[in-house]
């Protein structure tokens, strides 16, 4: 079956009683036994749930991993994954990470005896240089986030591989539509399911896809031990919305990309992040390991701060909030708002700035896009 199809098919039918169109939602947190030590697969939701193990095998389907487990938010999800390792253990990240994702890395599990190198992924001789003989993951965000820098996949995981690590792609930004890491030599991928999986802003959750056995028994253990699992209901909903997953990307990009040939013209614009585009320097490299360039895009304006908060105020079709990949747009402020937890430091290194204005081009129209955005930038 086709991507899209399975997108609607894979998973869903759970319900033998009364063969329900959907899944069913089973809020159940305990199981009856027909014996001792017999029941129907399933014996309390921490550890597994029918509703959420519909969810699991739809999204292994659309990776083309062989097995997912779901978590209650994208960083319960990157928690878990993170548990595969132990203090004293190396990681090597991009250094325009998802705030939430720095912050863990940098704030918590330093502070446990974790040891990190954020670079540019970019520069794979950068990559190479931050290897040591204690390395054990690499840690992927392309496009990275706010800037959309375009990572090698196929390259960073040779390099994990060649140093004995794991290579983890966070692949959130473009969802299984438009990339899918593990045809790329990625060891394991996770995604925040509040944005684009789920697609419309009304659920939080996560997810660790796995396509090795020993990876995946590790996960399902963690996820049981911890106490991440998401709940049936959220499951639910996310089944729910990825069933349009794919009209809905091809919908994103249509607005991304006329928005972006708009604003690469304007004149309050700097400069403009979006892969889309002939002139960004991972063009080439994203149209060889992505099928499209997603609905994520970045501007810097000419004027500072001033001139980002009137964006940011002035827009009415686009939200300002954090988040992304909702059937709405949104406008984020990154140095205030989405990278906050980042450091001052840490922003300004990977080149986060103070015009900078990250959007999630939603499913509206694109010219009343690109008309809301025109009349925000007039003076
Ligand atoms: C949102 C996000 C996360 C964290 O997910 P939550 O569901 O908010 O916990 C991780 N990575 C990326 C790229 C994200 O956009």
């Amino acid at each position: 079956m086709r991507f899209e199809t399975r997108c609607v098919h894979t998973g869903v039918y759970k319900d033998d009683s009364y063969n329900s169109a959907t899944t069913p939602i089973y809020p159940a947190s305990t199981f009856t036994y027909d014996d001792i030590g017999v029941n129907r697969g399933y014996d309390y939701t921490r550890s597994g749930n029918p509703t959420r193990r519909a969810l699991e095998e739809n999204i292994a389907s659309l990776e083309g991993g062989t097995d997912c487990r779901c978590m209650s938010s994208g960083m319960a999800a990157i928690t878990t994954a993170m548990q595969l390792f132990k203090p004293g253990d190396h990681v090597i990240s991009g250094d325009d990470l998802y705030g939430g994702t720095f912050r863990l890395f940098h704030n918590v599990l330093s502070e446990q005896g974790f040891e990190f190198s954020f670079v540019d992924m970019t520069d794979l001789d950068a990559v190479r240089a931050a290897v040591r003989p204690e390395t054990r993951c690499v840690w992927i965000e392309t496009p990275s986030n706010p800037l959309m820098k375009i990572i090698d996949l196929a390259a960073v995981a040779e390099i994990a591989r060649d140093a004995g690590a794991i290579s983890i792609a966070d692949n959130t930004f473009m969802s299984p539509y438009f990339q899918r890491p593990f045809e790329h030599g990625i060891d394991i991928v996770v995604h925040s399911m509040t944005k684009y999986l789920n697609g419309h802003s009304d659920a939080v959750g996560g997810c660790v896809v796995t396509q090795d056995d020993e990876h995946a028994e590790r996960i399902d253990y963690l996820h049981n031990a911890l106490g991440t699992g998401c709940s049936p209901f959220d499951a639910w909903l996310i089944l729910r919305g990825i069933k349009t997953l794919g009209p809905r990307m091809e919908a994103h990009q249509r607005g991304a990309m006329a928005l972006a040939e708009m604003l690469v013209e304007h004149p309050a614009v700097k400069r403009i992040y979006y892969a889309g585009l002939s002139t960004h320097p991972g063009h080439e490299l994203a149209k060889r390991q992505m099928s499209g360039f997603g609905g994520m895009l970045t501007v810097d304006l000419n004027g500072g701060r001033e001139a980002a908060r009137r964006l940011c105020t002035k827009t009415k079709l686009f939200l300002m909030a954090v988040s992304l990949g909702g059937t709405e747009s949104l406008i984020d402020y990154p140095e205030g708002m989405s990278h906050a937890s980042m450091t001052a430091e840490a922003r300004a290194a990977a080149g986060i700035s103070e015009s900078t204005v990250r959007l999630s081009v939603g499913i509206e129209h694109p010219d009343d896009l690109i008309d809301d955005v025109r009349q925000a930038l007039a003076d």
